[in-house]
Formats: structure tokens, sequence, C-alpha cells
């Protein structure tokens, strides 16, 4: 019988990192791995080493070579998105099997026990998912003092106002989010824009954000009025959340929180 490996994939986000750190002691032969698509956020590296630092392991980078521009050559040039989500199958799942091959394995995913997501994991057979935090009851408080008290902390992008790690251009992300992005990294959304240019075969230019291009959602009476919508939307959560018990708060921000499909990359 093949020996069972221990693999936890982490994302750069606080859910899988929380994990890693929870698991140090309790798995030692741990191999943790990171796909890296080589479009992150630069900050995510450097908070990936924090984790080693943590852990005392190095984290398995896969992808090293091929990263997003590779297959999306392959793919003709075409952004991908929620309908189109070739990056996800190829720069996370695709890599991870890879990594993993035929022996059997443990799968440490870091879902909480106050969350009901779904999304890409893989099916092989080979490959039996753990889930514990949601064995353990943690939720979200659990989950930030675990970061807080290792002095690894919470992920830097949390601090200027981006709610998911993987890709700095994910079509997943909300309009101000991409308006915090061009203030942050304004050479980042460059980046991103210059991948708007009319599809080959058909003419058609996708774009990342819905509806609107990146040089359209840049204008600054765009960028305010994105802004403003917002802090509108903010303004009623707050006013609404004041009639709520605190369980109420928690379980709608974990609604707002949650991120359709894209469990890999996010975790
Ligand atoms: S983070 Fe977004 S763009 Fe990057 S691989 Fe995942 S779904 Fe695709």
């Amino acid at each position: 019988m093949a020996e069972v490996r221990h693999i936890l994939s982490l994302s750069g986000g606080k859910d899988s990192a929380a994990l890693a750190l929870y698991m140090r002691d309790q798995v030692p032969n741990m191999e943790y791995i990171f796909s890296d698509t080589r479009k992150e956020l630069p900050e995510t590296y450097e908070y990936l080493e924090r984790i080693e630092d943590y852990l005392g392991k190095r984290v398995h980078r896969l992808n090293a070579d091929l990263g997003f521009d590779h297959w999306y050559d392959v793919y003709g040039g075409m952004i991908p998105s929620n309908h189109r989500r070739w990056c996800t199958k190829m720069l996370k799942l695709k890599p991870f099997e890879d990594f993993v091959g035929d022996a059997p394995v443990l799968n440490y995913v870091g879902l909480r026990a106050d969350e009901n997501r779904s999304g890409y994991i893989s099916h092989k057979s080979n490959i039996t998912p753990v889930y514990p935090f949601q064995e353990a009851g943690l939720k979200l408080a659990d989950i930030e003092e675990i970061l807080q008290s290792s002095g690894v902390g919470m992920p830097p992008y949390t601090k200027w106002g981006r709610s998911r790690s993987g890709c700095f251009f994910c079509f997943y992300q909300q309009k101000i989010e991409w308006v915090r992005l061009k203030e942050t990294y304004p050479a980042l959304y460059e980046e991103a824009k210059a991948y708007e240019h009319p599809f080959e075969a058909s003419g058609n230019t996708f774009t990342w954000s819905e509806r609107e291009s990146l040089a359209e959602l840049e204008q600054p009476e765009r960028m305010s009025a994105i802004k403003e919508e917002h802090r509108q939307r903010q303004a009623a959560k707050e006013a609404k959340g004041a009639e709520l018990t605190l369980a109420q708060v928690f379980a709608r921000e974990e609604a707002a929180e949650d991120v359709e499909g894209c469990l890999i990359c996010t975790l």
C-alpha cells in the first residue's frame, strides 16, 4: 500500500493560511503548496514567506515556469471569465493534480464551520478532502485569532480593502476593488488593461469587469461614481445592521464574503 500523503494548498488567502498554522504541529509531514499564476499581488509572496517562517518549512511553488501568460497564449489570447474559466483549471487544479500524482492523498481544505461555499476542488479518486475547521467547529473569529496570535496576521491586501487573494486582475473582483487596485498598484492596473484588446478569432473585445473596459472604469467621474455607490451600499448595510443580532451580522458578512466558484483560488 502506498503511504498516504498530506497536502495543504495555500492560496494567499486567510483561511488556507490559518489552516496551515493550525495544522503545523498536528501533521508534521504535511506538504504545503502554492500554485503561482505569476499574476499574484506582490504582497502575496511576502505573506507566503511569513507563513514559511512560522511553519519552518518551504512551501512548494507550482507553475514556476508556466504562469498565466503561457495558458493565455494557448487559449488564443482569450481573457478568462466566469463562463470561460480556463484559468482555474489550468493554473490551479491541474498543477495540484500533477503534483499529487496517483498516491493516496488527504487534501486539507480551509472551509470554516460558518460557511457553506462550494467550488472547484479535485474529484480524483485518490484525493480525499478533509475539513479540519469544520470538524472542530472553527469560525471566522477563530481564524482571525489563529492568524493574529501567531504573528503572521491577516493577508496584507485586506488593509487596502480587497476581499480576495488570487490574480490581481481576477474577473471576480468587484468594481470598487478595481478602483482600489488602480489607486494602490497603478502599474498592475495598466498591466490588466493591456489584456483588453480585440480577440483574434472573433474581433470581440473581452473585458475583465462586466459591461465596461478598464479604460472606461478608470475615468475620474466613473471612479467617483463607483466609490459613491459603494459608500451608499455600506451605509445601508450598517443602518440595517443596527437592527440585527450579532449572529445575523456574522451570517450577512459571510454571505457577502462568499466568492462563488473560486474556492481553490481564494480560500
Ligand atoms: S484568481 Fe481569478 S483569474 Fe486567477 S486563476 Fe483564479 S479565477 Fe482565474
